[in-house]
């Protein structure tokens, strides 16, 4: 069995106004996996994994215990800084200065010679495909070319645990493909990755193991295609014309299928698609959409609310 990465037992964050940002978690993170947090806004994510890399203070309880590669950040916040990698949500990035000096800058914080630093900058411009760029102003760069930069400056002490907060936010559908494909090869070579997502996609698509949070407490935990096949049906048939579903009147389903009130109007769920495809042919064509159920019809259903209301 593989060496956990990180161990985490009963931490909690309360702010000083008394926002109890994250709540008595525990979870462990196998070297070499991706390991997600997927939550709505204000579950916590960004508030526990600054108290994973020492950037925020956990509550100092006698029952908590923090091990982030043989360290504890509250005791060893350097020790932990020079073995991981941080994507913080913003683009902390120096725009008066071009793309390479903003890698060569961050190398001094590490020591690197010169030399070194030159070579280790050409393969992650290379890598993070913004090699053509290294002369550009980040003040010219989009915001996706700006999030790729961050994640090479994260990587630039080949870190053994990389720390992606929100990493694809507000970024087109190539760019977060690109960054996932990333992610996967640097997963292959070993480096264990932390990730917090309020996508059900990216959490979906990365992640060998999720934890669901909200409001600072884990509501679900395990790996996301088992958290569905375990926590919901595999169907949902979508009303999409409010109107149209009193075609379908309040009267009695069919066996194995599942009818939840939601927004504006009813869905059904089935392990069955044929189930739900009868049903669908009670209606007008294209009132209707019948399709797999995903990790936010499950959160819906764990918690009354969605993940992404802006979304
Ligand atoms: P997420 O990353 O899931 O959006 P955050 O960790 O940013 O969640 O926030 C969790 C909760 O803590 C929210 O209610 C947020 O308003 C609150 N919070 C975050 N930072 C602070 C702070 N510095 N002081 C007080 N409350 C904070």
């Amino acid at each position: 069995m593989a060496a956990n990465a990180i161990e985490v037992s009963r931490i909690s964050k309360t702010y000083a106004d008394g926002t109890a940002a994250v709540e008595d978690l525990s979870f462990m993170v196998p070297e070499g996996s991706c390991f997600g947090f997927l939550g709505p806004n204000g579950a916590g994510k960004t508030t526990l994994m600054k108290a994973l890399y020492g950037m925020v203070r956990r509550d100092p309880r006698p029952e908590t215990r923090v091990s982030v590669l043989g360290f504890d950040p509250a005791a060893d916040e350097l020790a932990v800084k020079h073995l991981c990698g941080v994507v913080p949500q913003e683009d902390n990035l120096d725009a008066e200065v071009d793309v390479g000096t903003n890698l060569f800058i961050y190398s001094k914080f590490y020591g690197l010679p010169a030399r070194e630093a030159r070579e280790r900058i050409a393969e992650l411009l290379g890598f993070m495909e913004l090699k053509e760029k290294a002369r550009a102003r980040v003040s010219e760069l989009s915001g996706g070319m700006k999030r790729r930069l961050v994640i090479a400056r994260a990587l630039m002490n080949r870190p053994r645990l990389l720390i992606l907060d929100e990493p694809t936010t507000g970024l087109d559908p190539q760019v977060r493909q690109l960054i996932w494909d990333k992610v996967r090869g640097l997963k292959r070579e070993g480096v264990t990755v932390l990730l917090t997502t309020h996508y059900m996609e990216e959490a979906y698509q990365i992640a060998d193991s999720i934890i669901i949070m909200d409001k600072g407490r884990r509501v679900l935990e395990g790996p996301p295609r088992e958290l569905l096949s375990r926590g919901i049906e595999a169907w949902v048939l979508d009303v999409l014309d409010p109107d149209a579903s009193g075609g379908l009147g309040e009267g009695p389903l069919s066996a194995g299928v599942r009818r939840e009130e939601g927004g504006y109007s009813p869905r059904f769920f089935s392990d069955h698609p044929e189930a739900l495809r009868e049903l669908a042919a009670r209606l007008p064509s294209g009132a209707t959409h019948l399709r797999p159920t995903n990790l936010e019809d499950l959160f819906l259903r764990s918690t009354g609310r969605k993940l992404n209301d802006l979304q």
